[in-house]
C-alpha cells in the first residue's frame, strides 16, 4: 500500500501508440536458449501492445532493461524453476534450462493476460497496456520434475508444449530440451519381449522364460527372473544401450526393464521362493532390478533404472527396497476416475492408495502413471476435471516427483475426445501449481476458448459435476464404455441443449471459436447415440421377436436422425479427426452408427428368421497398416468387403462375440443355424491340404467349443466357400474363433444367422 501511496506500484512494460522504453538485454554470446526466450518476450508483447521490444546481446547503454540469464541462476531453481525481480525499473527473469523461458511465460500469462489454450488457440486480450508490479518478487518451482500428458496435440507442439511447461517430448536447445529422456527400445513400458526376445531364445532356452501352468511358456509369459543367464543378457543389452546413447550425445537417462502387458508372471521355484517371502510379485522383479542397478552403477552411477508397477506387480514387496537408482512407474490402471484418488472409495483406488504410500516410503524416485482419459467411449462425458487436478495434487504430497497423465485417444489430430483441450490446459497447470484455485482457470478457459458460448460450457460443467456417482456401484475406469456410465437419458439430453445454447451464442464468432463448440456439439449428441448403440436398445441385426416387438420406436426415428447427422460428420473429416473410440474400436463404433444411419424398422434384420452379418459389424479395424487383420475390397464378397486375416503363427486366434457391442440381437436358450463364408488360401510353401482353418464358437465360462469346423485350403479351392458350423443354442457370451492351424490366409465375407 506505501508503494502504491507513492506511485509507482506497476511497471509499465509497453504501452500502445509509445516507443518502447525497455530493452531486452540477453548476455553476450547468449545460448540459444536465452535468445529463443528474449524472441518470445518480444514478439507475444508485440501482439499483445503493438509495441516492439528491442533486443541487446550486451550490457545496455537503455536506462531501463529486462534482463534475460541463464548464466548463473541460483542452484536451487534447477532446470525447472525461475526468479522474476523487479529492481528500480529494471526486470530480471532467471532461471534454469527450461526455467528461464518458462519466467518469460510466467510474465506474459500473470501481467500480460496471454493464455496458450489450446495447439494453435492463444487468448491475447484486448489491451493497450503491459504493467508489471514494481514490487515483483516471484520464486516458482514446479510440483513434478518431470511433467507430461498426452491430451491434444501437446506431444507434436513443441512450441505449444513449452508454453503449456510440459518438459518430456522432444524439445529442442532454444526451448532447454527436454527433461532426460527415457530410451527407446528401453522405454516406459513393456520391454521384457525386447530385452530376452522368445523368438531368438525359447526353442533353446525355455528356462529364460516363466514357469506357469505347469511349464516354461513362450506366449504370452514373462521372464524368468532367477535365471542367471537371464541377468547376463539384460545387463549386456541395457549397457549397450547407455553406451550407445553416451556415444551419440543422446539425453537418455531412464532404462526401462519391465514385464510385458499381460500376466504370466515367473513360478518357478526360485521365483516363486522371492515372490512368497516379499509377498508380493514385485518380489522377485524388484530383486532382479536391484541386480542390475548394482552393476549398471559402476558404469554410470547417473543412469535410472525404471520398471512398471502394474498389475500383478503393483503390490510392493515386504521387506526388499527399489535401490536408489531403480524407480517404479506405478500404474493406476484399474482406478476409478470420477472421484478424486485421495477421497476415492472403488476398492481399487483404496489398494492403489495403500500401494503407493508403501512404495513412496521405500523408494528414492517414483513415477506414476494415472488414467483418467477414456479409450472406449472417448467422446463422453468423464466426470474427471476435478479428478485430474486433485490427483496431481495428491501425488505431489506422496513425494512423487515424475508424473504422466494419460489422456490420448489415438490419434493426434482427434477433436471428439470430450472437453480434451481444456482437460490439457488444466493437467498442465495442476503440474506446475497444483494449490492454485483450479475454478478461475477453468473459466478463463472456456470464456475464450468456446467465445460466448463459454457460459453455456460452464453451465454443462456445473451440470456433469452435479450428476451423482457411486464409484463403488458404477466406477468410470480407462476402459468403462457409456452405457455403463451413471449418466441417464435426461442429463445427457440437457448437456445437448447447452451445447446448442453454446452453438447458436458463437454465431458470429471466429471459425476457430466455432470449430471448438461445434465439436462440443458432436460429442454431445455422440454420446446419447452412443449409450442407445451400446445399451443395447437397438442392433442392427436382429433375429428375436421379442426384440423387434419391444422396441421403442419413437426413440428409433430420434436416435436414427442423429446417427445421420454423426455420419454426415464422419463423410466430412478423415477418420484420426473423428475419433469414436481406441483404434481397437473404433471402425466398430462407426460401422454401428452408420448401420443405425441406414436402418430400418425392425432394425435391418428379418426377425425372427434369417439374417446376415456382414463384415463391418464383427471386424475390430478397419486400419490398412495392420499386418494381420483387416478389411479389403473383395469382388467375391457379397457386400464387396471381407476381413482378411494373415497370420502364419499357429494356433493364433481371432475372437469375437456376437454379442459384443450389441450387433446382433438374438434370444438365449434359441436355437439357431450359423453359416460362414470364407475363403482360404495357404501361404507360400504350406500343402494345400494342410492348411487349415478352424471356425467356431467357444463357451468361455466352460472354456469348450460349443461348435468347431475346419476347413483346409484344398476344400476352399481359394474360392469363396460356405461352411455350415452346425446348430447354436445361443449364449451371450459365446465367442466365434478362428484359428489358423497351418500357415494360411482367410478371408471372411460374412455370417448367416437362421432361427
Ligand atoms: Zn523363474
Amino acid at each position: 500500500m506505501a508503494v502504491a501511496a507513492r506511485g509507482f506500484a506497476e511497471i509499465t512494460v509497453a504501452e500502445r501508440g509509445q516507443p518502447s522504453a525497455y530493452t531486452l538485454v540477453i548476455p553476450a554470446k547468449a545460448s540459444p536458449n536465452e535468445r529463443y526466450a528474449a524472441q518470445e518476450f518480444r514478439d507475444w508483447t508485440l501482439k499483445l501492445t503493438g509495441v516492439e521490444i528491442p533486443i541487446r546481446e550486451t550490457t545496455p547503454v537503455a536506462a531501463k532493461a529486462i534482463y534475460l540469464n541463464r548464466e548463473k541462476p541460483d542452484p536451487a531453481l534447477g532446470d525447472e524453476g525461475f526468479d522474476l525481480e523487479a529492481v528500480g525499473g529494471d526486470i530480471r527473469v532467471s532461471g534454469g534450462r527450461r526455467g528461464l523461458l518458462y519466467g518469460v511465460y510466467e510474465l506474459l500469462e500473470r501481467f500480460g493476460g496471454i493464455a496458450w489454450l489450446d495447439s494453435g488457440f492463444t487468448d491475447i486480450p484486448q489491451t493497450d497496456v503491459f504493467k508489471i508490479p514494481s514490487d515483483l518478487k516471484d520464486r516458482q518451482l514446479p510440483a513434478f520434475d518431470r511433467r507430461v500428458h498426452d491430451w491434444r496435440q501437446i506431444s507434436s507442439d513443441i512450441s505449444f508444449s513449452a508454453r503449456s511447461r510440459i518438459n518430456h517430448y522432444y524439445l529442442p536447445e532454444r526451448h532447454g530440451r527436454s527433461y532426460p529422456k527415457f530410451d527407446g527400445p528401453l522405454g516406459w513400458g513393456h520391454t521384457f519381449s525386447y530385452l530376452v526376445n522368445p523368438d531368438q531364445y525359447f526353442d533353446e532356452h525355455p528356462e529364460y522364460f516363466s514357469f506357469f501352468k505347469g511349464k516354461r511358456q513362450k506366449h504370452y509369459s514373462q521372464l524368468c527372473l532367477t535365471n542367471p543367464d537371464v541377468f547376463k543378457i539384460v545387463l549386456e543389452k541395457v549397457l549397450a544401450r547407455i553406451r550407445h546413447n553416451k556415444t551419440k550425445g543422446n539425453n537418455v537417462k531412464y532404462y526401462g526393464i519391465s514385464q510385458n502387458d499381460w500376466n504370466g508372471y515367473c513360478e518357478c521355484e526360485k521365483c516363486a521362493a522371492i515372490d512368497a517371502r516379499e509377498e508380493s510379485h514385485a518380489g522377485a522383479l524388484i530383486d532382479f532390478l536391484n541386480r542390475i542397478a548394482e552393476e549398471v552403477e559402476k558404469e554410470h552411477p547417473d543412469v535410472i533404472i525404471q520398471t512398471l508397477s502394474y498389475m500383478y506387480s503393483r503390490k510392493p514387496p515386504k521387506n526388499l527396497k527399489p535401490r536408489r537408482n531403480v524407480m517404479p512407474l506405478l500404474c493406476s490402471i484399474e482406478c476409478d476416475f470420477s472421484k478424486p484418488m485421495a477421497e476415492n472409495r472403488f476398492e481399487e483406488n483404496v489398494a492403489f492408495r495403500a500401494d503407493l504410500e508403501k512404495w513412496r516410503k521405500i523408494s528414492n524416485r517414483l513415477m506414476i502413471w494415472d488414467y483418467a482419459g477414456n479409450w472406449r467411449s472417448t467422446p463422453c462425458p468423464q466426470h474427471n476435471l476435478r479428478t485430474i487436478w486433485e490427483n496431481t495434487r495428491y501425488y505431489r504430497a506422496q513425494g512423487v516427483t515424475e508424473l504422466f497423465h494419460e489422456g490420448k485417444v489415438l490419434s493426434k489430430e482427434s477433436q471428439t475426445e470430450e472437453l480434451a483441450a481444456l482437460k490439457a490446459y488444466l493437467a498442465s497447470k495442476a503440474m506446475w501449481n497444483p494449490d492454485r484455485p483450479m475454478r478461475p482457470l477453468m473459466e478463463r478457459f472456456c470464456n475464450a476458448y468456446y467465445g460466448k458460448g463459454g457460459p453455456f460450457v460452464l453451465e454443462y460443467i456445473d451440470l456433469l459435476e452435479r450428476q451423482p456417482v457411486d464409484e463403488t456401484k458404477t466406477p468410470i475406469i480407462y476402459s468403462t464404455t457409456i452405457d455403463k456410465m451413471p449418466w441417464t437419458d435426461e442429463f445427457l439430453n440437457e448437456a445437448r441443449g447447452l451445447w446448442r445454447k453454446a452453438e447458436a451464442a458463437v454465431a458470429d464468432e471466429s471459425a476457430a471459436v466455432k470449430s471448438n463448440v461445434f465439436w462440443g456439439v458432436f460429442c454431445a449428441d455422440y454420446s446419447l447415440l452412443s449409450k442407445y448403440i451400446h445399451g443395447g436398445e437397438w442392433r442392427p441385426v436382429i433375429v428375436s421377436e421379442k426384440f423387434a416387438a419391444s422396441m421403442d420406436r419413437d426413440k428409433f426415428e430420434t436416435m436414427r436422425r442423429i446417427a445421420r447427422d454423426i455420419v454426415a460428420v464422419l463423410d466430412k473429416y478423415p477418420d484420426q479427426v473423428v475419433v469414436l473410440s481406441s483404434y481397437l474400436n473404433d471402425f466398430r463404433h462407426k460401422a454401428l452408427v452408420r448401420a443405425l444411419a441406414a436402418a430400418e424398422l425392425p432394425g435391418g434384420g428379418d426377425a425372427g428368421g434369417k439374417a446376415t452379418v456382414q463384415d463391418g459389424l464383427i471386424t475390430y479395424n478397419d486400419f490398412p497398416k495392420s499386418k494381420t487383420i483387416f478389411r479389403e475390397r473383395d469382388e467375391g464378397a457379397t457386400d464387396g468387403w471381407a476381413i482378411h486375416v494373415h497370420k502364419s503363427e499357429p494356433g493364433w486366434a481371432w475372437t469375437m462375440t456376437f454379442h459384443m457391442h450389441n450387433a446382433v440381437a438374438f434370444d438365449e436358450g434359441v436355437k439357431y443355424r450359423l453359416r460362414v463364408r470364407v475363403r482360404v488360401t495357404p501361404e507360400e510353401g504350406v500343402a494345400p491340404e494342410k492348411a487349415i482353418v478352424t471356425s467356431g464358437l467357444f463357451d468361455r465360462n466352460v472354456r469348450e467349443d460349443v461348435l468347431s469346423k475346419s476347413v483346409s485350403a484344398a476344400a476352399s479351392k481359394g474360392e469363396w466357400v460356405w461352411v455350415d458350423l452346425g446348430e447354436w443354442t445361443a449364449k451371450n457370451d459365446n465367442y466365434i474363433f478362428h484359428v489358423s492351424s497351418h500357415g494360411c490366409t482367410f478371408k471372411l465375407d460374412l455370417f448367416e444367422i437362421t432361427r
